[in-house]
């Protein structure tokens, strides 16, 4: 980090932050020029408040020239982040996986049919919410714990591995069969989640919130990691801009973004980010020729009447063409 005083800053009031920055454990290169005095700050500044610092009358700029995202930065950690769900299903460093099944569990025969169906089309992983965040509290809250147990009935039929939403780290002792969970967009800043998440052993899909950057998707991120887990997906899944012709704005330069800071998989969700199904199969398409490591797409066996998301719902064949086509297109990518 490099801190630019004001010209006439007084020899005491520099020393003092010296003192200051010395005793929060950082090492300080005084470089006088013919008119500032720049203080280059050596050590582990992820502590400093940049905010902090630019609001005292002697700073004139301050820049970090280091991420504060340490464990989540590819320049501390080359290789691709490789999660394992399963001994043979991971994510990242060229493993793609499909993610597919309901927005919300509804009863098992639906989840089951839908799970069936999503297996034969290539998804390897089985996703369902059982806790949904909406909108309105008026809405459909998903069947919760009883949600859960419909999809590891599921993953005892099909033998794939789930994953599922989580709001609230009570609820983590409902998740010990849960292969991977999802924290979903509107709680990637819940720091306290986050927190106990990273106290767990579990892979975490940690989606980009509705306005976040890339930046504070990674330092959400950077929260799990800090607690000890390393195994964190990021998910692209479209976030809000001026647009409204579809429901949120697909992010797609996201994926090679992130690739180059972190080596975490990036796996993208354009379901939420288009809101339109017929639309859902072109993005999935342009995202793994993007470099995603991962689709997450939503299914439904009827989707106008789905209880959630209906209308960016694929039906199975839909689903099974999508995944047929995107291939086609990895082939290309890695051919
Ligand atoms: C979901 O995946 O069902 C979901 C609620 O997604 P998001 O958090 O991206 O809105
Ligand atoms: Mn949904």
């Amino acid at each position: 980090m490099i801190a630019v005083l004001k010209q006439g800053t007084d020899e005491k009031q520099m020393e003092n932050l010296i003192a200051w920055f010395k005793g929060q454990g950082l090492d300080v290169h005084v470089s006088k020029g013919e008119f500032n005095t720049i203080l280059g700050l050596i050590g582990d500044t992820a502590k400093i408040d940049i905010d902090l610092l630019q609001g005292l009358d002697m700073i004139e700029s301050v820049k970090r020239i280091t991420e504060p995202y340490k464990n989540a930065n590819r320049k501390f950690h080359p290789d691709d982040t490789v999660v394992e769900i399963t001994p043979d299903i991971k994510i990242g460093g060229g493993h793609f996986q499909f993610i597919a099944g309901p927005c919300s569990v509804e009863s098992r025969e639906q989840v089951l049919s839908i799970a069936e169906e999503v297996k034969k089309a290539g998804a390897s992983i089985l996703r369902g919410g059982a806790f949904k965040p909406r909108t309105s509290p008026y809405d459909f809250q998903g069947l919760k714990g009883d949600g859960i147990k419909l999809l590891e009935e599921a993953k005892k039929v099909t033998g794939m591995p789930i994953i599922t939403e989580i709001m609230n780290a009570n609820h983590l002792p409902m998740f010990e069969n849960v292969d991977i969970i999802q924290v979903g967009a509107r709680n990637m800043q819940n720091f306290e989640l986050l927190k106990e998440l990273g106290k767990t052993d579990k892979p975490i899909l940690l989606k980009r919130g509705l306005a976040a950057t890339i930046k504070e998707l990674l330092m959400s991120a950077e929260y799990i990691m800090a607690g000890g887990n390393q195994q964190i997906i990021l998910c692209e899944r479209g976030i809000r801009t001026y647009e409204t012709a579809t429901r949120n704005t697909l992010d797609l330069s996201a994926v090679p973004v992130l690739h180059e800071l972190t080596h975490l998989p990036v796996v993208v969700d354009p379901s939420h980010a288009l809101g339109i199904a017929r639309m859902v199969k072109p993005m999935a398409m342009a995202a793994a020729a993007a470099g995603a490591d991962g689709l997450m797409i939503e299914v439904h066996n009827d989707p106008q009447h789905a209880l959630c998301d209906g209308a960016q719902s694929l039906t199975p064949a839909q689903f099974a063409d999508l995944a047929k086509r995107t291939r086609e297109i990895l082939a290309v990518v890695n051919g």
